[in-house]
């Protein structure tokens, strides 16, 4: 198996390939190409946003897609507080976080004057993500992202009940606090996003999870639909963590928990990154580590959304990941071997051993959690 001489991806990672040089075109930079127009139109969409005044016409300015965590509390406070525009702000709870969705926006629903709406629909997204890992293996090469299939699934399906809200209610655009690898890949158009859907999962589960409804917005007049916009695109290159969290903690807007929301799907994810793709589920962006620091050793890169030490061995790291995992899937091994290997491995990911050992129990629990999801291992 060749891998990146850069970043460590291996040839068989989907939407990879690399070059006579060993270097993969992530590192050469090939997929800006195609990634350049959807950039482009985005930042457009989201400049004729800034600039447009209300529209008499209706009630809202935008949806907010609203998390509870500190980028979107960030931008939700600075959207209403500071540009003063009109906002509806959506909440989907999704089943699979730790933390609900309600304890999360108590604090913003007392200091930001929105309309604050929180969705749900567990029947609906367990079933597309039985869905998802009961399918038979995807095609190989398989494309850019396709190791991730579950955790895209579950965003795009609550993006499209949030597009379906907007849509009703007459909303113009969806804001939405995406991190820079998500933006380039989601479709900054909404016809584009339940294309999609229908693309992945067929016309079948689509009508059956999203209803008639769906079919209005594919066959919509284009300003009938809403329009998604991404905040962190005017920022993306001074977006700094620390800074958010203070300015949050001075409003009172943020509250630091020992344990942050984290999704109880994680071993499940890195299980079907594992079993199909043969890698983490983080591998692309410790890869996208791993490649920043290759360009610039004193350059400490912010990932978003988990952090890589500088030492660590990534290939080994995910070569005994991957052994612990498949064995907890298939009901196999010592289950304390398990437990040290993992808290070995997610301390060397720079997790606390209070971390890593919750993190750790999380995967012993794997095929529970499967059971009680509907998931053949
Ligand atoms: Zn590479």
């Amino acid at each position: 198996m060749r891998l990146c001489s850069v970043c460590s991806l291996a040839e068989e990672h989907p939407g990879i390939t690399l070059d006579g040089e060993g270097v993969c075109n992530l590192c050469r930079l090939d997929i800006v190409g195609d990634l350049l127009h959807n950039f482009t139109y985005t930042n457009q969409v989201y400049e004729e946003f800034t600039r447009s005044g209300p529209d008499p016409h209706r009630d809202h300015d935008c949806l907010f897609m609203y998390s509870g965590g500190k980028d979107s509390t960030y931008m939700l406070d600075k959207f209403v507080n500071e540009y003063g525009k009109r906002v509806v702000s959506y909440t989907f709870d999704v089943p699979f976080e730790s933390a609900h969705a309600a304890q999360n926006i108590r604090l913003a629903q007392e200091k930001i004057p929105a309309k604050f709406v929180l969705d749900s629909d567990d029947e609906g997204i367990k079933s597309m993500m039985r869905e998802v890992f009961n399918r038979p293996a995807p095609k190989k090469p398989g494309k850019y992202l396709d190791e991730k299939l579950p955790c895209v699934s579950c965003r795009t399906f609550f993006v499209i009940r949030a597009i379906l809200y907007a849509y009703r209610h007459r909303i113009p655009y969806i804001a939405l606090c995406a991190d820079p690898q998500q933006i380039l890949t989601m479709e900054s158009d909404a016809r584009e996003v339940v294309r999609s859907f229908y693309r992945t999962f067929g016309e079948r589960l689509t009508d059956e999870l999203f209803r008639d409804e769906i079919e209005d917005v594919l066959f919509a007049e284009d300003d009938e639909i809403p329009k998604i916009v991404f905040p962190f695109i005017a920022m993306r290159y001074d977006y700094d963590p620390d800074r958010i969290v203070a300015e949050l903690k001075a409003k009172g807007l943020y509250e630091s928990s020992p344990l942050e929301t984290h999704c109880t799907l994680f071993p499940l994810l890195n299980y079907y990154s594992f079993k199909h793709w043969g890698c983490m589920f983080y591998k692309l962006n410790a890869a996208s580590h791993q490649r920043s620091t290759a360009r610039d050793r004193d350059f400490d890169r912010s990932t978003f959304s988990i952090k890589f030490p500088r030492a660590a061995n990534i290939v080994d790291i995910e070569n005994r990941m991957r052994e612990v995992v498949l064995q907890i899937a298939a009901g196999e091994g010592d289950r304390e071997q398990h437990e040290r290997e993992l808290v070995a491995v997610f301390r060397e990911l720079d997790a606390t051993e209070e971390g890593a050992r919750f993190v750790a129990r999380s995967f012993l629990d794997m095929r529970s959690v499967a059971a009680d999801l509907g998931v053949r291992l």
